[in-house]
């Protein structure tokens, strides 16, 4: 059975391309690049044209970027480093609809420091958006940094960054954004937008897995998360993941060359899917802004299913995607972007994500559009509140999971 890779929000494939820059560093080339001889001196110009490579995507100088492990420390050090430059601001404003990675990371610190932290969780609007209005009222002067993600990894909808990170330039406050799933799809110039910090990830652009990178606006302060060694200029301590950089060098270079099939080919796909789907199945709706959104991701409710029932199913055909809710934690609880944008209880347990990126083709978005809708129509036939909503039973009001 083939598989169908609709899940490029949660991670990847590595490029060939890049595998293959990779290598050299696995095996003959494993010198330390802090060495001062000329055998591990040349790992070191491999990582200094790497950082080059993904500074030119970003519209970054070289020496703004630090290597780190992945988006998840990127985005730690940047609100913690903020946190301790300015230890009198005990304020963060960020939004309810952020990766784990930022938004617990801020409840914790919040309860770490004894609730000294006052941190202010924006919301968003029914389509996923941001009130910049709400936004910009929220900012005082006790206001430590702004944390917002560039682009949201369940829905794709698009923050105005330019605009948010302005407003709290003209605050004199800092501003951090999560761009892990906004870099390599969409164009990004940071000589262009006064943010202060931001986080990637290599994973989710065709690099590994363990790889990030925080990029530090040159002039802002920053106190580094994990000390040790004077490498990254003393930025983060330990010896650099060398292949791993080698191979993000490269895809973001792949990146900035295929932005336009991504934008074009890739989007008229997730159209295609997405439009197929919303004709094709009853009581479907789309979750997120229709235009304001990532060219790859396309994220729909069905209502009256579960969405993990849906990926269960999905998965016997080959086809992998993703659902917000977290019906197999047992909380059976909507994914709190679902919950933050209002969607309906009987919508908001059966939204799937679908990802898409260069790699998929069109006949794989026609496989999933003759796959999908049987799926639902079989799991509403089971469905009680769907029979009470459509057939005239009498339907509960709790939870319309099936997998209880
Ligand atoms: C995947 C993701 C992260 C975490 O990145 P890791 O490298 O897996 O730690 C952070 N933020 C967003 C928006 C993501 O999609």
């Amino acid at each position: 059975m083939n598989t169908v890779y609709m899940d490029n929000n949660a991670t990847t494939r590595v490029a060939p391309e890049v595998v293959e820059v990779m290598l050299p560093y696995y095996s003959e080339l494993y010198g330390n690049p802090s060495s001062m001889h000329t055998f591990g001196g040349q790992v070191g110009r491999a990582v200094e044209e790497a950082r080059g490579k993904i500074a030119s995507l970003l519209g970054a100088q070289p020496d703004e970027l630090t290597f780190t492990s992945c988006g998840t420390e990127s985005d730690s050090t940047a609100i913690h480093s903020a946190l301790q430059s300015f230890p009198e601001k005990r304020h963060i404003v960020t939004t309810r609809v952020e990766h784990p990675a930022v938004k617990n990371l801020c409840e914790s610190l919040d309860k770490l420091t004894g609730h000294k932290h006052r941190i202010t969780q924006l919301p968003v609007n029914s389509d996923g958006t941001l009130d910049l209005k709400l936004y910009a009222e929220s900012l005082t002067d006790e206001t430590a940094i702004v944390s917002a993600m560039w682009a949201n990894n369940e829905t794709g909808v698009i923050f105005p960054i330019k605009e948010m990170a302005e407003i709290a330039k003209s605050r004199g406050i800092l501003f951090h954004t999560d761009a892990v799933q906004a870099v390599g799809k969409i164009p990004i110039d940071l000589s262009q937008v006064p943010i202060d910090f931001l986080s990637l990830s290599g994973h989710k652009l065709h690099a590994p897995k363990g790889i990030g990178v925080l990029y530090v606006r040159k002039g802002t302060p920053f106190v580094p998360f994990i000390i040790g060694g004077h490498q990254e200029h003393g930025r983060r301590g330990g010896t650099e993941n060398v292949a791993s950089i080698v191979g993000l060098g490269k895809a973001c270079e792949l990146a900035a060359r295929q932005m336009q099939d991504e934008n074009t080919r890739v989007k008229a796909l997730r159209d295609k899917l997405e439009d197929g789907l919303l004709a094709s199945i009853p009581s479907s709706l789309l979750n997120g802004h229709k235009t304001l959104r990532l060219p790859n991701t396309t994220n729909i409710s069905f209502e009256y299913v579960e969405g993990e029932a849906i990926l269960l199913h999905l998965d016997r055909f080959g086809i992998c995607a993703s659902s917000g809710s977290a019906c197999t934690s047992g909380s059976l609880e909507p994914s709190h972007v679902m919950r933050a944008m209002g969607v309906p209880f009987t919508a908001a347990h059966g939204s799937i994500r679908l990802s898409l990126s260069v790699y998929n083709t069109e006949a794989e978005v026609d496989f999933v559009l003759e796959k999908l809708p049987p799926v639902i129509a079989q799991l509403r036939e089971m469905s009680p509140f769907w029979q009470g909503e459509h057939k005239g039973k009498t339907g509960g009001t709790q939870c319309a999971c099936s997998c209880s």
